[in-house]
């Protein structure tokens, strides 16, 4: 009987044992199943951060130094920059435009606020609403509606012969003198009315001398050109060195890349040597400043990672790297000046450029009415 009593209890036990270890078996197989499945769903879930990691950039600067800022970028928040290369403004806003439903590109980066101005009433760009940007570009150098922002400025100023213009010639020179003097008469080299920089000095004048005022200056200018215009601005430096001319007008940066243009070959080798470069700080209406520029495009695939290459490039390393690889002035006032082109205003005694004052959104309002008078005029005959 014990015998038996004993048999059944084994068996009870037995039994309990096989029926608790079950259910065990299958948690342990039901956890390995979901230990299984786990990193599947992380994999899904990275996958859209990695795509999103990206920034394509539309520009017509094609400086090595540009490219440098965008791997400084890349390096600092992971985000790859794309960069889309078109010379002229007019072609890469067609490119633009064309990507209708599928846009690709994020930024708009150009020349001049004339270009600038093109860009947005072509609609491809989008208002940008940032602490940021707000704190570091001033006002002026800003589109009204936020479209787009100033990166660098430029002046656009005088380059003489150092060896006929004396000291006394360039006494309180400015535009208007530019214009009236004799000094200047068939001495004066300039290059065609169809360039944007051209087009935004004397829209800047007719904002700030009326339109009258504007069209005197440009009938002035015509009537002292030493030649009918031709090639670039560093060609009319050029011009100087080969005696056709006295004097020039010319985007101050290029004066830079004269004085650092060390290759061998060039056709601007001297020219330097030769060109001075002066600021007419004194004009009553002060310095014609321009800018090169960027804005957000109108349904950017990578909003986000574009408006913060926008502020990366607006703080005071990079706005440094513009001016002192670019020979451009930052916008933003924390950031100083390279050393070259403080010694160009230290040479005038300049403590600060006396820029027009207006808001560099007017230049495109009055692009068109500012190539109509150049036109009127024969700024190309
Ligand atoms: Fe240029």
């Amino acid at each position: 009987m014990k015998k038996i009593v004993s048999l059944l209890l084994v068996l009870v036990l037995v039994l309990s044992v096989v029926a608790c270890s079950q259910p065990a078996k299958e948690e342990t197989k039901d956890k390995k199943e979901e230990k299984k499945e786990e990193p599947k769903k992380e994999e899904k879930k990275e996958e859209p951060k990695k795509e999103a990691k990206v920034v394509n950039l539309y520009t017509t600067r094609h400086y090595e130094s540009d490219d440098e800022l965008y791997k400084k970028f890349e390096k600092e928040t992971g985000i790859k920059v794309n960069v889309v290369n078109e010379k002229k403004a007019g072609a890469l806003i067609e490119k633009i435009k064309s990507q209708k439903e599928n846009v690709q590109a994020d930024l708009f980066i150009t020349a001049d606020a004339g270009n600038l101005a093109k860009a947005k009433s072509a609609g491809i760009l989008e208002m940008v609403d940032s602490a940021v940007l707000s704190k570091n570009i001033p006002e002026k150098y800003r589109d009204v509606d936020s479209h787009w922002f100033g990166l660098t400025k430029r002046a656009r100023i005088m380059l003489y012969s150092k060896e006929r213009v004396k000291p006394e010639d360039l006494k309180g020179l400015n535009y208007d003198k530019l214009s009236k003097d004799a000094r200047w008469n068939k001495k004066l080299l300039v290059r065609s009315s169809s360039n944007i920089y051209n087009q935004s000095l004397v829209a800047s004048f007719i904002e700030v001398l009326g339109e009258d005022g504007a069209k005197a200056w440009v009938k002035g200018i015509v009537s002292q050109m030493a030649r009918k215009p031709e090639g670039n601005d560093r060609d009319q430096a050029l011009a100087i060195k080969n005696k056709e001319g006295d004097i020039a007008i010319s985007n101050s940066y290029y004066y830079g890349k004269l004085v650092n243009d060390k290759k061998p070959d060039s056709k601007y080798a001297g020219v330097a040597d030769v060109v001075g470069i002066y600021f007419p700080n004194d004009d009553p209406n002060g310095v014609h400043v321009n800018i090169s520029g960027i804005g957000l495009i109108k349904n950017a695939p990578n909003q986000e990672e574009a408006v913060k290459l926008m502020e990366f490039l607006s703080e005071v390393p990079q706005q440094e790297q513009f001016s002192s690889a670019n020979y451009e002035f930052p916008v933003n006032k924390e950031a100083k000046m390279s050393e070259l082109l403080k010694s160009w205003l230290d040479a005038q005694n300049i403590k600060e450029l006396n820029e027009q004052k207006i808001n560099l959104s007017v230049l495109g309002n009055n692009n068109a009415k500012a190539l109509e008078i150049m036109t009127l005029e024969n700024w190309d005959k």
